[in-house]
C-alpha cells in the first residue's frame, strides 16, 4: 500500500501562513499605509485562490511569487479608489471623469475652508445663526442680473427643487396633481438616468406633454393650460441636436404667456455658460444672462459644465421665486457642502474679475488655437521619436462633452500613434500608475492635447512609453 499524502495535500502544506505575508507587507510600508483589516482581507484572499488552484491540481507557488503578488495587489488597493486620471480624450466636460478641472484659486479656497470653522452659517456681524445660501449669492445676482440665487447640491436637485417649490400652491380642490407644461422635444434623458418626465413626476407634478417632437409653438401650451396647471418648463436639449424642420417656442413666449396666465416659468439650462460660445467657433449655447432677461421666473444650471467650477446645482431668478425654493423642505436634503460653496465662490470672482478664460481650465482649454494645440502635440511626438512607426500631429475634431453643445466640435490637433493592437494599449494607459483615457480612431490612439493639464506632459509621456513597450 502507498501511503505516501496526495500531491494535493503535500502542496496544500506549502502554502505561506497569512503571519508570513503580514510580515512582507509590513516591510514594504503597506501595512502601515492600509491598516491592519485591509491588508488581512487581501491575504485572505490571496490565499484562499492560491488553495483553490492547488486543489484544482495546480503547484503551490513558491513563496517569494506569493508575496510579490500580495505586494502587488496592496500597491493597487493603496493608490485608493478615486484617483487622478490624464484625460487625453479632447473631451472637455466629461461626466465619466468628473466634468470640469478646478482652477487653483477655487482649490486654494476650498483647502483654506475645508481645513477649519467658517463663519458658513453664522453672522458674524450679530453674532448669531446666518444664512448658508447667502454666501455666493451676490456674485450670481450681479453675473447673471437675476433678483436672486440658491445653490444646492447638482442641477438634477435644482430642477426638482424648482418644480416641487413653485408647483405648491395650485388649489386643493382642482382634482389631481399641479401640472407641468412642456414640450414633447424637450422630455429628454440628460445621462446617468436623469430623465425630464421621471424627474417631474418625483416631484409630484404631473406632466403635460405638448406640440410635436420636433416643431412646438407657444400656442401649444396655450392651450393645454386648464386649472391645475403651475408651471410652463422649458429645458435645454443639452446632449443631442435637432435639425431641419425645427421650431421651439421663444423662453420670451413663454415668460408673456407666463405673466399673462399666473403660471411661473422654470428654464432648465443644464450647462449654463457665463460667457458666449460663438467666439470659440462653438454654437451659440445660451447664456444664463440672456436667459434671466428673458423673464424666467427660475433657470437652473450646473457649477461643473461651462462653469467651470465644483458640482452645483444654481437657481437664479426672481426674489420671491428663490424664496420660496430655499423655504422648502426639499432644500435641506440637497443642501450644498461649505468647501463646494468656497469654490463656487472663487470661480465665480474669475468671471467677476474678467480672467475667465485665463484662469478657469475649462474656458483656457476652450480658448486654446489648434497652432498651440499642434506644437504641443509635436513636442510629444518629438520626445517619443522611434517608439510607434508613423506617429504623426493628425487633425482631429473634439467634442464639448457633459451634455454642452451637442453636435459642436473644436477643431484640435492631436498626437496619432498607429498601433497594430490599440485596444490593448488603451487598456494598459488606464491601468497605469497615471492612468491615461484616450481615444481611438482609425487603428491609432489619439492623445489630445486640449484636456491635458499643464505639468502633466512628463507623466503622459511615460505612460506611453510603458504601455506601448
Ligand atoms: C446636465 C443637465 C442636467 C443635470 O445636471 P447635473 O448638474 O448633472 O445634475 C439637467 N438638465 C440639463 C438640461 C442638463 O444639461
Amino acid at each position: 500500500m502507498d501511503d505516501r499524502p496526495a500531491p494535493a495535500a503535500e502542496e496544500l502544506r506549502k502554502i505561506p501562513k497569512s503571519d508570513r505575508l503580514l510580515a512582507a507587507a509590513e516591510r514594504e510600508g503597506l501595512l502601515a499605509q492600509l491598516g491592519h483589516e485591509p491588508v488581512m482581507q487581501e491575504i485572505r484572499a490571496l490565499l484562499d485562490a492560491v488553495r483553490n488552484s492547488v486543489r484544482d491540481g495546480g503547484a503551490c507557488p513558491a513563496p517569494a511569487a506569493i508575496e510579490a503578488r500580495l505586494v502587488g495587489r496592496l500597491e493597487v488597493a493603496a493608490r485608493g479608489s478615486l484617483r487622478g486620471v490624464i484625460n487625453a480624450t479632447g473631451i472637455l466636460i466629461h461626466t465619466n471623469l468628473g466634468r470640469s478641472p478646478l482652477s487653483e484659486e477655487t482649490i486654494g479656497a476650498m483647502s483654506a475652508i475645508g481645513r477649519g470653522y467658517t463663519n458658513l452659517e453664522y453672522s458674524l456681524g450679530e453674532g448669531r445663526r446666518g444664512d448658508r445660501y447667502g454666501h455666493a449669492a451676490d456674485a450670481l445676482r450681479r453675473l447673471t442680473g437675476a433678483e436672486d440665487a440658491l445653490v444646492v447640491n447638482n442641477n438634477a436637485a435644482a430642477v426638482m427643487l424648482a418644480l416641487g417649490a413653485l408647483s405648491g400652491d395650485r388649489p386643493a380642490d382642482a382634482g389631481g396633481p399641479p401640472e407641468v407644461i412642456i414640450s414633447r422635444g424637450q422630455l429628454v434623458e440628460i445621462g446617468g438616468g436623469f430623465r425630464i418626465p421621471d424627474v417631474l413626476r418625483r416631484s409630484g407634478c404631473a406632466l403635460v406633454e405638448v406640440g410635436t417632437t420636433n416643431r412646438t409653438y407657444a400656442r401649444d401650451y396655450e392651450a393645454a393650460i386648464g386649472p391645475r396647471t403651475a408651471i410652463l418648463l422649458s429645458v435645454h436639449r443639452s446632449n443631442f441636436a435637432m435639425s431641419g424642420f425645427v421650431h421651439d417656442a421663444a423662453l420670451e413666449e413663454l415668460c408673456a404667456l407666463g405673466r399673462a396666465r399666473g403660471l411661473a416659468v422654470v428654464d432648465d439650462l443644464g450647462s449654463g455658460t457665463l460667457l458666449p460660445t460663438a467666439p470659440f467657433g462653438l454654437g451659440s449655447e445660451p447664456t444664463v444672462p440672456e436667459r434671466v432677461a428673458a423673464g424666467a421666473d427660475l433657470v437652473t444650471f450646473s457649477g461643473d459644465k461651462l462653469l467651470g467650477g465644483p458640482q452645483a446645482g444654481i437657481l437664479v431668478g426672481r426674489r420671491e421665486a428663490i424664496a420660496r425654493c430655499r423655504s422648502h423642505p426639499l432644500t435641506r436634503a440637497l443642501r450644498v457642502d461649505k468647501v463646494t460653496l468656497a469654490g463656487l465662490s472663487a470661480t465665480l470672482a474669475h468671471y467677476e474679475r474678467g480672467e475667465a478664460l485665463a484662469k478657469i481650465p475649462i474656458w483656457r482649454a476652450i480658448a486654446l488655437s489648434p497652432e498651440a494645440l499642434a506644437e504641443r502635440a509635436g513636442r510629444w511626438r518629438e520626445a517619443l521619436a522611434g517608439l510607434v512607426p508613423g506617429a504623426s500631429v493628425r487633425e482631429v475634431a473634439s467634442a464639448v462633452g457633459g451634455g454642452s453643445l451637442p453636435g459642436v466640435t473644436l477643431p484640435s490637433r492631436a498626437l496619432a500613434l498607429p498601433l497594430p493592437d490599440p485596444d490593448a494599449v488603451a487598456a494598459r494607459l488606464r491601468d497605469g500608475a497615471a492612468p491615461v483615457v484616450a481615444r481611438i480612431e482609425e487603428g491609432a490612439l489619439l492623445f489630445d492635447p486640449r484636456t491635458v493639464q499643464p505639468g502633466e506632459d512628463e507623466s503622459l509621456l511615460g505612460a506611453i512609453r510603458a504601455a506601448v513597450a
